[in-house]
């Protein structure tokens, strides 16, 4: 009886396809193998096995099986469940579980060692390879640099048989952790959350705590004793712990060396893809008992997940809003039920969405109080900036300037928060007013100083600065609007020629490396004026730090989407959280336009609830998240008629449902990216509908002409 192997290809189909299977391959769900696709052969997974029944059309065999380790059952669940809640093709969400096994493999370890056998000709050069090789096996090129000879002398004695070479495949298994490395001191905050922690983790069983505590009150050392405790539970069990930044990683990294004298294996886009093989292989086989890592990082096929934490879990970065959409929090939680694992999302400022859940029972609430030894939460204050102006193109004001310099003064360290890269948001002409933006787009260019160009931070186009406007030919017109933080580090150093002053920004700290290296110079004393993006708002230990300015806080309010007010709360207070951790009390200043707005004077009061009750009431009014559910659809196309044209007959085509409601077509915010004119339908469910379903029935109904692109957005976070 012949069989027929479903097989998985990462690319965007809408489903499995089905081969035969040749006799005496003897294979199994999860392997992986090469099956031709039109005239290629493709790298696939086999998700079905079934016997063929007669009188089927004839199938192409599967070419081979691949080595690789196969896919464990509950990454493979996990990958299509997060497919068919994304509304996306499950092939898509393979391609990012098997990136790592699509890595080349580190190349092997060539060593040379001793065969005992004597070469026939003794010379002293010889005598010293010898000896030098007596240390133990090593690559031929150290051998010849340690006996200080010539690489011709270590051949020879390889010849005469008296080294032989060997290779070493290189092993994908990483240092376990020492479960018996002392713990840290606990306060008794602390030691109350790790126990309740660790007790759920040994239920070995799917369960949600939220792990909710302010800033600087010590949430890595709780965490870290769960993850102690699901290591303990079982000698096969690994744990996943997701970060939202880089930047984030190596501090992370550091504490996981410190509490269990082994660092972690590493999964984010800056690793390199030999070690990117080697991590998805460890994940795969059980030689890596803790991964540490960004969103993609939850698609690793892990052997036997038993937890999983969700640091910063409000982040925004978790949502991945290209390619394949979704949102690593909310499917940590997914593969966590598949897995029945624990899952523990950890934050200063949980998200309102986590915050109802916990208020509803359905996740373990976790609160930790008091903060860490014996630092104070800072003062905060509301620089009105209609009352305190800064001076003309100046943008701190004098009560932020003089904080500074006191700041300075006493040794102590500022930062200055600003969520905007680059010199200047915007580029305008006098002449003529036109606005400067990216080719076939509706977004500005932003000027870089560092670089001296303009770039489109949605599209990645960058052009010199010109000397004449594009637009009216007019010379030496063009004129920069608003502050970056490149423009805001220009003013600070303006004002305090002494102060070392840094930029950290995507830009300044271009990758794990960079950051890591800034966020040493501030914890070490380096730097005395910081002028920061969101990056280095999150995570961070500087003790010396005492004061922190946000230049505008007013920015997020005015981007009109749904978690605008939630957003800013969260960054402000994060942000200002920084500032007094240790014995230093700390304060900050925001500098706002609106400071009777309900999210300025919560943070003034450092209210959380207030500002959680206000939100949330206003969100079940109008039956948002996390009260409803919400899903775009954004159409794009090159001919604005033939999109109009297509979304009517789209519109007509959306099911009928009870308890969903369809807005639009409109414009989307950013109408027009290169060059494609964009349209968005946005849709709200009740919490109570599959809105999945709904989402894959419409998608289902219409048949987009080929130049018109249909991209579905499960909850969506950017509106753009
Ligand atoms: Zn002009």
């Amino acid at each position: 009886m012949s069989r027929i192997a479903s097989v998985l290809l990462p690319m965007p189909l809408p489903e499995a396809f089905d081969y035969a299977e040749p006799e005496g391959m003897g294979l199994q769900v999860g392997d992986h193998v090469a099956a031709p696709l039109g005239p290629r052969l493709i790298r696939g997974v086999v998700t079905a096995i079934r016997e063929a029944a007669g009188g089927n059309r004839p199938l192409k065999p599967i070419d081979h099986r691949l080595d690789d380790p196969p896919l464990p059952p509950g990454a493979l669940e996990f990958v299509q469940w997060a497919a068919r809640y994304s509304v996306d093709a499950p092939g898509a969400a393979l391609a990012i579980a098997t990136r790592g096994a699509r890595a080349p493999k580190a190349r092997p370890d060539r060593v040379l060692e001793l065969t005992g056998a004597q070469p026939g000709r003794m010379t002293p050069a010889r005598t010293k390879v010898l000896e030098a090789a007596a240390a133990g096996p090593m690559p031929p090129a150290d051998l010849a640099r340690a006996a200080g000879v010539s690489s011709g002398v270590v051949k020879g004695l390889v010849d005469e048989g008296a080294l032989v070479l060997r290779v070493i495949e290189a092993e994908s298994r990483f240092d376990s952790p020492d479960l018996d490395h002392p713990s840290h001191d606990l306060n008794p905050s602390q030691a109350a959350a790790a126990k309740a922690l660790a007790d759920m983790v040994r239920e070995q069983a799917f369960n949600v705590a939220l792990l909710d505590g302010v800033t600087g009150s010590g949430k890595t050392e709780v965490y870290l004793e769960a993850v102690h405790a699901a290591l303990a539970a079982d000698p096969d069990a690994q744990v996943l712990v997701l970060l939202p930044e880089i930047a984030l990683t190596q501090a992370v990294l550091a504490r996981f060396e410190e509490r269990f004298g082994a660092k972690p294996a590493e999964w984010h886009s800056d690793v390199a893809p030999p070690m990117r093989r080697k991590v998805w292989e460890a994940a795969v086989q059980g030689g890596a008992r803790v991964v540490v890592g960004a969103r993609s990082a939850l698609f690793l096929p892990f052997r036997k997940l038993a937890l999983i934490v969700v640091d910063e879990e409000h982040d925004g970065s978790y949502k991945q809003d290209e390619g394949f959409i979704y949102q690593a929090r909310d499917l940590a939680v997914a593969r966590g039920k598949i897995e029945g694992a624990s899952v523990i999302l950890a934050s200063a400022t949980p998200s309102l969405e986590s915050l109802r859940n916990a208020e509803t029972g359905r996740y373990r609430w976790l609160k930790l109080t008091s903060r860490h030894g014996t630092a104070r939460l800072p003062d905060i204050t509301l620089v009105d900036m209609r009352e305190t102006p800064p001076e003309r193109d100046r943008w701190l004001s004098p009560p932020l300037v003089k904080a500074m310099g006191e700041t300075f003064a006493a040794g102590e360290q500022s930062l200055l928060f600003l969520n905007r890269r680059g010199y200047a948001p915007l580029v305008l002409c006098k002449a003529c007013g036109e606005k400067l933006t990216s080719p076939d787009t509706d977004s500005w260019l932003v000027e870089h100083r560092y670089s001296g160009r303009l770039v489109c931070h949605l599209t990645g186009f960058s052009m010199p600065k010109p000397e004449k406007c594009p637009h009216c030919g007019a010379k030496d017109s063009l004129t920069s609007i608003g502050p970056g933080v490149e423009r805001v580090e220009e003013e600070a150093r303006s004002l305090f020629p002494e102060a070392r002053v840094a930029v950290f920004s995507s830009d300044t700290a271009w990758d794990a490396r960079e950051a890591k290296r800034l966020v040493e110079a501030m914890a070490e004393g380096y730097i005395d004026i910081l002028v920061a993006t969101q990056a280095a708002a999150k995570g961070h230990n500087f003790p010396k730090l005492t004061l922190v300015g946000v230049v505008d806080a007013d920015l997020g309010l005015r981007g009109g989407d749904l978690r605008a007010a939630e957003r800013t709360y969260q960054l402000l207070a994060q942000a200002t959280g920084r500032a007094g951790r240790k014995d230093h009390p700390g304060r900050a200043m925001l500098q706002t336009y609106a400071p009777e707005h309900a999210v300025m004077q919560a943070l003034k009061a450092q209210d959380r609830d207030a500002f959680v009750e206000a939100e949330m009431a206003e969100r079940e009014i109008m039956k948002l998240p996390p009260f409803g559910r919400l899903g775009a659809i954004v159409v794009s196309g090159p001919d604005l008629q033939a999109l109009e044209a297509f979304t009517r007959t789209m519109a007509q085509a959306a099911p009928n449902a009870e308890g969903v409601e369809v807005y639009g077509p409109a414009d989307a915010p950013l109408a027009l990216i290169r060059g494609r004119r964009r349209k968005r339908f946005l849709i709200r469910a009740d919490r109570n509908v599959d809105l999945s379903a709904y989402l894959a029935t419409w998608r289902a109904r219409i048949k987009p002409p080929g130049a018109i692109r249909v991209s579905i957005d499960v909850d969506p976070y950017s509106f753009l």
